[in-house]
């Protein structure tokens, strides 16, 4: 079976000249699929119409079947099942300025990081454009939004799996998403974070989609680096400053590190010297994160204080630097820990 979802609106009226319907039959199968409507649930389509998408496509393709909600902060952690069964996670942060949702890209990761839950598994597989998009829909219709009244403002590819290993999905999703006929969610509003697939980041400087690009780098040296991420093993931080200069001089956009500290390995003075070095008079912000404890991965967290002389060392060399705040931690915040959880509880 099928996602409608996955279409553009292009591609809807297409799917629909073919089945001799007016042409106007698209935007209302957009708008109700944007709203998070199952096929079935869309009564301004013919019976007739709907019975016949519904050979072809599942009818509704991402549902939510749990919901935490931190009492720290507000913070809202999701579960959701696929149509094929498999079951992914997202989380909602809510900010002054907005709320932002943070999606997975694919079910599981093949990257590998040492200290990410999503890769403990591999990658089971990609998730579509529509399967993107569902988490949005369906989180968006839970808060009471609509199309018109957006209850999800900002966006982040931060959940498992690496969007720019599922890289066409990934595209057609940032494209969909911004449709102004459906959930108009700009690019400049969402961040795509990448592990450092150079080529990839090479590619989506060239798509003219003005997407916040946000890169992994956890470690400035290369062989120190590979302990933490295999993707070292293929490119070096070089290659991924390289690729990051090409998307800013494409783009005009600043981009963004994340450095995740873990106790004893990327916390130290050299690091951050290399850092300096490496990054001064470049259009960037570092992100400094702290780990959060996975238990299957045995590393362990850098205390708030060296988290923070840290960032201080990064901020007066001049760099762009701050600690992100640390959200949901009762949870089970970091990324791939929920399903981990529920896997485990189902016996999979
Ligand atoms: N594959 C993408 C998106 C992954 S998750 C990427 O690698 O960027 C988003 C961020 O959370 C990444 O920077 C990732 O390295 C980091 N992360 C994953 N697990 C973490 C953990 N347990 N503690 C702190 N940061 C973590």
């Amino acid at each position: 079976m099928k996602i409608l979802g996955d279409l553009s609106e292009n591609e809807l009226k297409e799917l629909i000249s073919e089945t001799g319907e007016k042409p106007f039959r698209a935007g209302q199968i957009l708008r109700g699929l944007r709203s998070g409507k199952r096929i079935s649930e869309i009564t301004e389509l013919s019976v007739g119409l709907r019975k016949s998408l519904l050979e072809k496509f599942v009818d509704l393709p991402v549902e939510i079947i749990e919901t935490r909600k931190s009492a720290i902060d507000g913070t809202e952690k999701f579960l959701f099942r696929l149509s094929d069964g498999n079951v992914i996670e997202g989380v909602l942060m809510k900010y002054k300025y907005g709320n932002t949702q943070c999606v997975s890209t694919q079910v599981g990761c093949r990257m590998g990081c040492a200290f990410c839950a999503s890769g403990i598994g591999g990658l089971v597989r990609n998730l579509s454009a529509g399967e993107i998009l569902g988490q949005i829909e369906q989180v968006n219709v839970y808060l009471g939004g609509t199309l018109t009244d957006r209850k999800v403002t900002n966006v982040v590819l931060m959940g498992s799996g690496e969007p720019l290993d599922n890289y066409e999905n990934t595209v057609k999703f940032l494209k969909n998403v911004s449709d102004s006929s459906g959930l108009n969610i700009s690019p400049r509003n969402i961040s795509l974070s990448t592990c450092g697939l150079v080529p990839e980041i090479r590619k989506l400087a060239e798509e003219n989609i003005d997407v916040n690009l946000t890169v992994s780098l956890h470690n400035p040296f290369d062989e120190q680096r590979k302990k933490l991420m295999p993707i070292a093993y293929k490119y070096k931080v070089k290659e991924i400053l390289d690729a990051c200069s090409y998307y800013f001089k494409k783009t005009g956009r600043r981009y963004i590190f994340e450095y995740s500290l873990v106790k004893g390995q990327n916390d130290t003075k050299e690091c951050a010297d290399e850092l300096i070095r490496l990054l001064k008079g470049r259009h960037c912000h570092v992100n400094i994160i702290r780990l959060n404890e996975v238990k299957e991965k045995g590393l362990l967290p850098t205390s708030d204080k060296t988290a923070y002389s840290f960032a201080e060392t990064l901020s007066k060399s001049g760099l762009s630097a701050t600690v992100r705040r640390s959200m949901g931690a009762d949870i089970e915040g970091a990324c791939g820990q929920l399903r981990r959880k529920y896997l485990e509880k189902e016996g999979v």
